[in-house]
């Protein structure tokens, strides 16, 4: 597949050379995308710079009509375009066609949410005064996608803006371009007028400097690591950017001893192991009440170890490869780290780095302390440390111990011991007994170095709106 840019409404191959998109799962090459630059960015700046005041003119139903078009049709090639996905990032077909069908409610959500942007009148304190408050598109949106989710962070980013009038620019991750690009195609058979959607593939680098840069851009919307985040949003000074960010995560998940600890198996192995422990939102560390960790630590052990190591596109596989030897290497070593400071390996524990393929058995780890990289670091990958703990109040204390505030899960059937950890937790995303929390309806987004902002749910929509204050003297 011969990936290409996508600017003012025309396809190109403009740039130095071509960056080769390599499937993980097999080492082998599955399509090259153009490896732009600056000069591709400016051009889709300028290309969504000049279609914004049409678009942004154009009625929320029109808008709707024309991303519910662009809905239909991701969900009728939703196999094609999930085998794309699953060849260029390694996560099992079955993932890939559901995150079709998640960044498809995204778009449908929003088409409707679109028509709900409502301003307000205030009553002024003199009676020859009105007050009046609109809200208008932001302008220009620029975004910038990991390659764990090629098709989701975009989407999510892409409908809400669309949906509000603003005109978008979006640059995918260079391991996995190829999605983005097969969505674009879809996206201009519904009929996007042309400069309201652009898509520049290339270096990140380049591109972000310019986008954070360019006078006419007014938005940047992020996914990635807290690393880049930061540099970014220093970058986005310089025009005082309008910045949402989703950056690192850490998760904390804490089973209390009063558990169902069939349904807390369930969610953990739904929460840690779903795109091989790929997500910012995976449960990365595991406090276990004491007293039950025997029995937890047991069936998560068993339920892992029946898990499907291999091939996305094989049948029955659950678990695919780690994206590339970066991800590998960093997953060993936390292991390793954890093994040398007393943990006991349950199940896993190993993996194979061959033919540029790496792929790492889920494992369990059992006796996990503080001390372990695995309990301070977000690892990315499947290992599920368990360490024990006594009261509710050092759980939460535990799990508060991080610069990170995404996502936290926690087990319980009371009420109460429930109701004091969702309020103590401080976490922008609460699982009560659920493992699997997103959804397009809902804001998602992280607390302290995870983040600013929310995606989902109106918080999502309003991220793509600017508040204008119109005082009236009659
Ligand atoms: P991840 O580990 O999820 O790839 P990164 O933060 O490294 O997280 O990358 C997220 C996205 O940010 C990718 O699309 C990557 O290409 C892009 N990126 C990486 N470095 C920069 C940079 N200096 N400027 C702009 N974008 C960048």
């Amino acid at each position: 597949m011969q990936g290409r840019h996508y600017i003012n409404g025309e396809w190109s191959t403009d740039g130095d050379g071509v960056i080769d998109v390599m499937n993980p799962a097999t080492g082998e090459r599955v399509g090259t995308v153009p490896n732009g630059g600056e000069e591709e960015a400016t051009k889709a700046i300028e290309a969504a710079a000049e279609a914004f005041p049409d678009w942004s003119k154009t009625t929320a139903y029109h808008r709707a009509e024309l991303m519910m078009k662009w809905h239909d049709l991701l969900l009728k090639n939703k196999q094609e375009v999930a085998e794309i996905m699953t060849k260029e990032m390694g996560k099992p077909l079955a993932e890939a066609i559901g995150e079709i069908e998640y960044s498809a409610a995204f778009i449908s959500w929003f088409a409707e949410e679109g028509k709900r942007v409502y301003g307000r009148s205030i009553p002024a304190s003199k009676e020859d005064k009105r007050i009046q408050i609109n809200k208008q598109p932001v302008g220009v949106v620029v975004s910038i996608t990991p390659w764990n989710f090629p098709a989701a962070m975009m989407a999510r980013k892409m409908a809400p803006a669309l949906a509000a009038g603003c005109t978008f620019v979006a640059k995918p991750a260079k391991l996995t371009p190829l999605t983005a690009v097969r969505i674009y195609e879809l996206a201009e058979e519904a009929g996007f007028p042309k400069g309201v959607i652009n898509l520049v593939t290339g270096s990140a680098s380049k591109i972000g400097k310019v986008f954070t840069s360019h006078p006419s851009v007014r938005k940047l919307t992020f996914t990635g690591s807290t690393e880049i985040g930061k540099e970014l949003m220093k970058q986005s000074s310089e025009t005082m950017l309008n910045l949402s960010l989703e950056l690192g995560g850490h998760a904390p998940i804490i089973v209390l001893d009063d558990a169902n600890i069939e349904e807390a198996v369930k969610g953990v192995m739904a929460s840690k192991f779903r795109n091989a422990g790929q997500t910012c939102v995976c449960g990365n560390r595991i406090y276990v009440q004491e007293g039950i960790v025997e029995e937890f630590s047991q069936k998560l052990q068993e339920a892992t170890s029946q898990l499907k190591v291999g091939n996305g596109l094989d049948e029955g596989v659950q678990i695919g490869p780690l994206v590339d030897k970066d991800g590998y290497d960093k997953v060993a070593k936390h292991v390793q780290d954890a093994v040398d400071k007393g943990a006991k390996v349950l199940v896993g524990g190993d993996g194979s780095a061959e033919n540029d393929s790496y792929f790492y058995n889920p494992t369990v780890l059992l006796n996990a302390n503080s001390d372990m990289l695995v309990m301070n670091e977000e690892t990315f990958g499947p290992v599920a440390p368990i360490m024990s703990f006594q009261t509710d109040e050092e759980a939460v204390n535990l799990a508060n111990d991080t610069r990170f505030g995404l996502a936290a899960y926690f087990f319980t059937e009371s009420m109460s011991r429930g109701t004091y950890l969702a309020e103590n937790l401080d976490y922008g995303i609460v699982g009560w007994n659920d493992g699997l929390p997103s959804a397009a309806q809902a804001p998602f987004g992280g607390m302290k170095e995870s983040g600013i902002g929310r995606e989902g749910g109106k918080e999502g929509l309003e991220a793509f709106l600017e508040t204008k204050y119109i005082s009236i003297q009659l």
